[in-house]
């Protein structure tokens, strides 16, 4: 039986703190997570996996990882059981080709890029998850044109998510303003939701963009959007704005998707709640 066009996404996943919270963002999570055909696995490009090689986790079970430090308890005890799917790996390794992806028996799990936001999207935690990692050594466009790859995977019940922040610079954050932006956060987030919308194809191009710098000092909560955007491309579409906004001066929590049937932003209402403030300063790896 053929399996329905699985939508694809990109989360921005912003404060590990929204695992344990309700605001529009979780909300709009949710409503993507509860709009789409059930998958028959979850694959998930997580800014927190981001080394030197193309792997992708082939556990039967994944462990949660906590990779962040400075949080309440309550965030350490959060755990997101939901198995892997050993033999995804092989399928993601043959539409990747002629780029090499390497299984991952034993090292990796589920980050918090990536259980934050499913234990909104998939609070069961009864789909497969396997995640994919980014390959750090290798030029931006290389991440488009995997991402374009695994839109094959959307015919097989596979749905791809990256998980990231289109704006992210921790050094400039402020933990008082935590709906606001900073000029250049809104331009360049502008900027993103255009070209996503328009040319997603060509979204390498928005590391030229003259915000760029200030946005994503460090690449890696960028580069999963870049896999969204060569699925949009090799959709011929552009992609959906999910829920777009600030948070801490200095992220964006902007979503997108493709091929996805669930409300706009201004539809997502339900439980919304400002984001919490009281985080301390000192937390990192966000
Ligand atoms: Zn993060």
């Amino acid at each position: 039986m053929a399996s329905p066009l699985m939508p694809a996404a990109f989360l921005g996943h912003g404060s590990p703190m929204n695992a344990l919270e309700r605001n529009r963002y979780t909300e709009a999570w949710r409503t993507f997570g509860a709009s789409v055909p059930r998958p028959r696995a979850i694959l998930v490009v997580s800014a927190h996996w981001y080394v030197n090689v193309t792997a992708v986790t082939a556990m039967p079970r994944p462990r949660t990882i906590h990779d962040f430090f400075g949080f309440p308890q309550a965030l350490f005890d959060v755990q997101y059981p939901a198995p892997g799917l050993p033999e995804l790996a092989d399928e993601v390794a043959e539409v990747a080709k002629p780029d090499f992806v390497g299984a991952d028996p034993d090292v990796w799990g589920l980050d918090h890029g990536t259980w934050s936001v499913l234990v909104h999207a998939f609070p069961d935690a009864d789909i497969p998850v396997v995640q994919l990692s980014i390959n750090a050594s290798k030029p931006a466009q290389f991440h488009i044109e995997l991402g374009a790859r695994l839109a094959a995977l959307r015919e097989r019940g596979i749905l791809v998510l990256g998980s990231g922040n289109v704006v992210h610079n921790l050094r400039a954050i402020d933990w008082k303003q935590p709906d606001a932006a900073f000029d250049w956060n809104d331009r360049f987030d502008a900027a993103a939701k255009q070209m996503l919308a328009e040319r997603p194809g060509d979204a390498v191009a928005l590391m030229r963009h003259a915000d760029f710098a200030a946005a994503a000092p460090t690449d890696e909560h960028f580069l999963p959007l870049l896999y969204l955007a060569g699925i949009a491309a090799a959709s011929g579409k552009g992609a959906d704005v999910l829920v777009e906004g600030p948070a801490y001066g200095s992220l964006s929590m902007t979503s997108y998707t493709v091929g996805a049937k669930c409300p706009p932003d201004s539809a997502i209402t339900a439980g919304a709640a400002p984001l919490s403030a009281d985080v301390p300063p000192d937390q990192t790896n966000l």
